[in-house]
């Protein structure tokens, strides 16, 4: 794994929360993006060579809505960049980490990504995502 490329901060409203780290971090997003398949509306902050990446649920059965009922707002995910995600998959496979989706899909910011089950990770959402102009 390259480094983290961002983590994931389930809100309730992305706009009050985009003001909100805005003020917090001292610059805007600098893009939003609703990513339809999960049900979700994402906006990216740069931090140094890391992101923030806030996520609103746009549907009732979004893992997100799913997340806050039971946790609230907070921390969802922590992503890590990795060169090529098929041979991480396998290779965390062999590990003995549970792959949510057997193939990448396409996410936000123009990344192929994958989760971890949690219950493999001491219960942290981990996600891998590759570029996908590398
Ligand atoms: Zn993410």
């Amino acid at each position: 794994m390259k480094k983290i490329e961002h983590i994931g901060i389930a809100v309730k409203n992305l706009d009050d929360s985009n003001a909100l780290f805005a003020s917090l971090l001292g610059k805007k997003h600098y893009k939003t993006e609703a990513v339809l398949s999960e049900g979700v509306k994402t906006s990216f902050f740069q931090v140094g060579p890391n992101k923030i990446e806030l996520l609103e649920a746009t549907k009732k059965d979004s893992p997100i809505a799913k997340f806050i009922e039971k946790k609230g707002e907070g921390v969802h995910h922590i992503a890590f960049a990795v060169a090529n995600i098929y041979t991480e998959i396998e290779r965390l496979k062999s590990e003995g980490f549970i792959v949510l989706n057997d193939q990448p899909k396409k996410g936000a910011d123009n990344k192929l990504v994958v989760f971890l089950h949690p219950k493999s990770t001491n219960g942290v959402l981990i996600e891998l995502c590759q570029e996908i102009n590398e």
